[in-house]
């Protein structure tokens, strides 16, 4: 595994809520980080169908444009009912002309169960895939993942995305309730990271 020697580390990615995340755990490494927004970056078109092929994507682009390693996330959440929908599609279903609209996106993922009838408990898993890129091409992949359910109303205003609808499992409180260190701890992020910081130590 190639490991990450630099100074600078960019963040391949324009979502705040996991710019944060990403942030909170690369802390104790020291490296400064900037962001794909910092260096004036847009937002490459993710066509694959799958979180790997979409996490190269971003974080290939990121490292050729800058000369610097690169750091993308692609995550989503998979709804057993739903055959893993929205998946790879979990930032599309916010889509709206105007931006994107994640109650709206929650609501739909709700009623796609109601008009199935799915039994409760609702499964479902988190999932997050780590892209480190070099300029040269090379880049190391680590995926994460936490099992829990979707619950309904949404609950919680500490996260972002779905998380108010996300309840992992041993825990009574929505992502969207929890502590963001606690769901630091857990998360589908939290996962995949305890792979990645190999690359940093
Ligand atoms: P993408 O990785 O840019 O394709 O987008 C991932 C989508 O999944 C975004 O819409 C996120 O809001 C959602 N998502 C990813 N991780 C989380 C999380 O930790 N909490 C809530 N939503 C998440």
């Amino acid at each position: 595994m190639r490991k990450f020697d630099g100074e600078t580390l960019v963040l391949a990615s324009h979502n705040k809520g996991k710019l944060r995340e990403i942030a909170e755990l690369l802390a104790p490494y020291g490296i400064k980080v900037s962001s794909a927004a910092d260096h004036g970056l847009e937002e490459p078109v993710e066509d694959q169908d799958t979180f790997i092929g979409n996490a190269r994507i971003k974080a290939h682009y990121a490292a050729k444009a800058t000369g610097l390693p690169a750091l993308s996330d692609d995550s989503g959440i998979s709804v057993d009912a739903l055959d893993g929908a929205p998946g790879v599609y979990t930032a599309d279903w916010a889509e709206t002309p105007t931006g994107r609209d994640f109650p709206m996106a929650m609501r739909k993922t709700w009623d796609a169960l109601e008009a199935k009838s799915a039994p409760s408990p609702r499964r479902a898993a988190f999932n997050c895939t780590f892209c480190l890129a070099w300029p040269d091409g090379h880049d190391e992949l680590f995926v994460g993942k936490v099992d829990g359910q979707v619950v309904w109303p949404m609950r919680g205003t500490d996260g972002h995305g779905y998380d108010p609808i996300f309840m992992p499992d041993g825990y009574d409180i929505t992502f969207g309730e929890m502590d963001g260190a606690e769901k630091n701890r857990i998360s589908h992020r939290a996962d995949a990271f305890a792979k990645l910081k190999a690359c940093f130590e």
